[in-house]
């Protein structure tokens, strides 16, 4: 039994999470959950966005699956989510991107996970105006060999722990060549360690036109944060969209957290319609990382037996079904 952090969240959070934690322990997954307060219900409630009982929850467990949270754009607070990753120095984020039938895409053979470095490159925050009038400005991005090297580590254990035959490092070392020189020569002592798994590289632009060419020639892509970024987003269209993609964070001291990708829906919230997909997906992640595959294994399966059958898909995917509906339409199928 593993004790996870729950942070429902805002919007259709609530909505979809008690969806995944029925759909969760129908599936044999043996976790508890310690509900804890963030985001925009977290200043309503405790006057804080992100209160001290729920980082130490976190601390505790090591383990946290998360709802979407509700960030003020331009005012207001900080987001939770970039507080997180930088109290967790959650440095590696993982977005799996994998064709499910009945989920309307343009392709139907992706199967692909992008590693994204998650605390470096341009989004390190060394950002200034070069002149007083402020006619220029001038953004640093910072790539470290520890940064590097933890990322593309992770990428290699995980292609090893999922069956995966190739790691592709995507970089623009051709032009940067001291920053993506050092990312790219870091990958290259690392693939060394592991003979098993197939490595090669490829520059930013090109990868782009061949994930849109030709998608399945990608098994995992390591890569640095801004980079990362947009080819994430990229790749979730691929697949239909960020509705349906989940994710994980890796930090140090074994701390992760999962979470869907999608934002809090506000247009929706509260009409029992929500899609849980992307959340239920997380939590499959979630259970590989604990070792309770078979558990993952059962949860995939039958949310995407849900997904295939045009009865029991969500509205946002053209379907009829509501939040309720799927969910027993997963927990049939598992
Ligand atoms: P959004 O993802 O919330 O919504 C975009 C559209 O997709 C909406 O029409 C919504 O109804 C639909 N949608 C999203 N998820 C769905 C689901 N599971 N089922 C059915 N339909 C779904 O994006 P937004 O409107 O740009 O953002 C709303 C709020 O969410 C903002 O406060 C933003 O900051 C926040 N946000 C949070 C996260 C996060 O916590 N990870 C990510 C993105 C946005």
């Amino acid at each position: 039994m593993r004790t996870v952090t729950l942070i429902e969240g805002d919007g259709i959070g609530p909505e979809i999470s008690a969806a995944t934690v029925r759909a969760v322990e129908a599936a044999g997954g043996k976790l508890t959950w310690e509900r804890a307060d963030a985001g925009a219900g977290a200043v309503a409630k405790h006057g804080d966005p992100l209160p001290q009982a729920t980082i130490d929850s976190i601390k505790r467990n090591a383990l946290a699956l998360k709802g979407p949270l509700a960030t003020p754009s331009g005012g207001g607070y900080r987001s939770v989510n970039v507080t997180l990753r930088q109290q967790f120095d959650l440095y590696a984020n993982v977005r799996p991107a994998k064709t499910i039938a009945g989920v309307p895409s343009r392709y139907t053979n992706v199967d692909l996970v992008i590693v994204r470095e998650n605390t470096e490159d341009l989004y390190a925050g060394v950002e200034h105006y070069v002149d007083p009038r402020r006619t220029a400005a001038e953004s640093i991005a910072i790539i470290t060999r520890f940064g590097s090297e933890r990322v593309i580590t992770y990428a290699f254990e995980y292609a090893r722990a999922h069956g995966r035959k190739k790691v592709t490092l995507v970089h623009k070392a051709n032009i940067l060549k001291m920053s993506n020189g050092l990312f790219l020569d870091t990958g290259k002592e690392i693939a060394k360690k592991y003979p098993d798994i197939a490595f090669d590289d490829m520059i930013v632009d090109a990868t782009a036109m061949k994930l849109v060419t030709q998608p399945e020639r990608f098994d995992v892509i390591v890569t640095m944060n801004l980079f990362g970024d947009i080819l994430s987003d990229l790749t979730a269209g691929l697949i239909g969209g960020l509705g349906v993609a989940p994710a994980s964070n890796i930090g140090n001291d074994n701390y992760a957290m999962f979470e869907a990708v999608h934002g809090t829906a506000p247009d929706i919230a509260g009409k029992g319609i929500a899609n849980p997909t992307a959340l239920m997906l997380s939590a499959a992640m979630l259970l590989d990382h604990v070792d309770q595959r078979d558990a993952g294994d059962r949860l995939r399966k039958g949310v995407y037996a849900a997904l295939g059958n045009a009865e029991t898909r969500t509205g946002d995917l053209g379907g009829k079904a509501n939040t309720q509906a799927f969910t027993d339409a997963v927990i049939r199928n598992l």
